[in-house]
């Protein structure tokens, strides 16, 4: 049976990989020269289950109102007259309901675990190679986000997630290189999670996946599905129509055009996002793990000789222009924290945008349309998510059990408007 992964992005390439691996014929195509050059490519690198939430929090309209108009606010909010952004909002606000978030934030938890025992699997079996660094801590600069922080610890427990919680001293005995000058009111150490560059990954995974057969096609745009009688029959590229027995859309935000021929309306939408890579000086203290500044939300993570920090959460506007003012944060924070610990002037920039769905979790799996699957929406834990995703996807398809409960992960959830047929 032959299925066309559409995207190789990080979720594309476990899917490619896992779908070989249960013994399908696979071609991935993509738009870009090379694997995850999009979303992929320049994300914060933290692979940390205990910690991914959904950003429909109860509290998060008001906190979001409260740091609009900071200089350097982690999340900005750019109106437009965009119909899809207002209902992505409207839809947004509906999930911060407390209720909804213990719910959805348990589905994107579920997968998120698999996901992390699924890139460890890999990891010793393929060995591959990508600058990763055990452990994750989240940084809590004020008393406030101390008592801010109960809820999410509370969850923890609820979860047996093994973590550990310090006052400011200790955090900074466990992690030294954390400036002196910078207030630190206590720290979350999650010691199982970890970090690591994912489009180091991506190819590391792709190269395993070509070896083993699997097909990349790159610059290669999909223009459409091939639909026959309301079944997926292959894509439509300038090329022409590549025939497949079933088509997994793996696109990103781009989805969304391609699923709607199929009746099928995600309310996917861009959240964009920023990195800067620094070199790292050698003289000054660098952290041994990733950091998440939870003031500014802004991650910093150790990648080989180089440090990433990324964060800021954009909403509305498509371009995927870089901000200065963004772009500023980052580097106060990662100063304020590591200072002369890179070479903080000379960074590389990036932007991408998380594909993100309202209430957080992504969807794998069947669609009503014969043929067609999907592999989508997994927002800011993507990479988080990816292996676990992959391997989901692959035993849907191959009608093996899958090894998680899938409840919230798949179509199913989203009402007939929405998931069509
Ligand atoms: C600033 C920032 C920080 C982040 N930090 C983290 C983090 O610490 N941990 C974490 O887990 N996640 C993080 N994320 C989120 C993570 O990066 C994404 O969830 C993940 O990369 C999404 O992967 P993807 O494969 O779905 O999308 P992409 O990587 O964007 O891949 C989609 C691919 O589809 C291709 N494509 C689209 N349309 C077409 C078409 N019509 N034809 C052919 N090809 C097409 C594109 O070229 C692209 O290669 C972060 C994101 C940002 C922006």
């Amino acid at each position: 049976m032959h299925v066309i992964v559409v995207g190789a992005g990080i979720i594309g390439v476990n899917s490619a990989w896992f779908l070989r691996e249960r013994g399908f014929e696979v071609t991935v195509l993509d738009r870009r020269s090379g694997v995850a050059m999009e979303t992929s490519f320049g994300n914060a690198g933290i692979v940390a289950p205990g910690y991914v939430t959904p950003w429909a929090a109860p509290g998060m309209p008001g906190k979001v109102l409260s740091t609009l108009f900071a200089a350097e606010a982690p999340v900005v909010f750019r109106p437009d007259a965009n119909p899809a952004l207002w209902r992505w909002l409207a839809r947004w606000l509906r999930e911060c309901d407390l209720a909804r978030y213990r719910r959805n934030k348990s589905r994107m938890q579920r997968i998120a675990f698999y996901s992390r025992a699924q890139l460890a699997e890999l990891r010793t079996r393929l060995g591959i190679e990508y600058e990763r660094s055990p452990g994750y801590m989240q940084l809590l600069r004020t008393p406030r986000e101390v008592m801010m922080a109960g809820p999410a610890r509370a969850m923890l427990d609820e979860g047996n997630v093994p973590y550990r919680w310090l006052d400011g001293d200790e955090a900074r005995a466990v992690e030294p290189a954390l400036s002196a000058a910078c207030p630190l009111a206590g720290a979350l150490l999650l010691p199982e999670d970890e970090s690591g560059n994912c489009r180091l990954f991506a190819q590391g995974l792709k190269e395993h996946a070509q070896a083993a057969g699997v097909v990349f096609r790159f610059d290669e745009t999909v223009r459409a599905l091939a639909l026959e009688r309301g079944r997926v029959n292959g894509v439509i590229t300038a090329q022409g129509t590549l025939p497949a027995d079933a088509v997994v859309i793996a696109a990103a935000c781009d989805s969304v055009p391609l699923l709607r021929q199929a009746g099928i309306r995600l309310p996917l939408y861009p959240i964009k996002g920023y990195s800067a890579t620094v070199t790292l000086t050698g003289g000054g203290a660098a952290p041994s793990r990733s950091v998440m500044d939870e003031a500014y939300k802004v991650a910093v993570t150790p990648m080989g000789s180089r440090l990433r920090i990324a964060g800021t959460a954009e909403i509305g506007g498509r371009e995927l222009a870089l901000r200065d003012s963004a772009l500023r944060t980052l580097i106060k924070v990662a100063c304020d924290w590591f200072p002369g610990a890179a070479r903080y002037t000379e960074a590389t920039w990036w932007t991408g945008a998380r594909p993100m769905l309202p209430d957080g979790a992504p969807l794998i799996g069947r669609t009503g349309t014969p043929g067609l699957f999907i592999n989508v929406g997994h927002g800011s834990t993507g990479w988080a998510m990816s292996c676990g995703s992959g391997r989901v996807l692959a035993d849907i398809m191959a009608d093996r059990e899958v090894e998680i409960d899938l409840d919230g992960l798949t179509l199913e959830r989203y009402p007939r408007r929405i998931r069509g047929r």
